[in-house]
């Protein structure tokens, strides 16, 4: 493993279908059965309603991009990590393609890298059009 960031999800067993999902290209996230709010994929229980128990589903993978910030790794490059918000409203951290100008709201789309060592894992680039 290269990353070093703070936030972004490793895989615990817990997070298995993130990771799962990201081998497919899916972005798979948290979203309550009873009442059909969205969560990042840490989340462990619903707020809205008190539901223990968060289902995982498919996020559109469009977002914005809250905030950033390029985190040194002792071993790999400059990785920028970013906090995005879903399109579905969830926040959630990720890392984010090298854009030229990172602002608060730029349009973000996800896409996926696979590495040849280490998960599957999403990173955020500018949405255009
Ligand atoms: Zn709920």
């Amino acid at each position: 493993m290269t990353e070093d960031a703070i936030g972004v999800i490793r895989r615990d067993g817990r997070t298995d279908p993130f990771f799962d999902g990201a081998a497919e290209d899916r972005l798979m996230t948290r979203r309550c059965e009873a009442c059909g709010r969205w969560y990042a994929p840490d989340a462990t229980g619903c707020a809205g309603c008190g539901a223990g128990d968060l289902a995982w589903a498919e996020a559109s993978g469009e977002a914005v991009l809250v905030s950033w910030a390029v985190a040194r790794s002792r071993t790999g490059p400059p990785a920028p990590l970013a906090l995005v918000e879903l399109a579905e409203g969830p926040w959630m951290y990720a890392r984010l393609a090298s854009v030229a100008g990172p602002r608060e709201g730029l349009p973000l789309r996800v896409r996926f890298v696979h590495p040849d060592e280490g998960e599957s894992h999403p990173v955020f680039e500018e949405r255009r059009g």
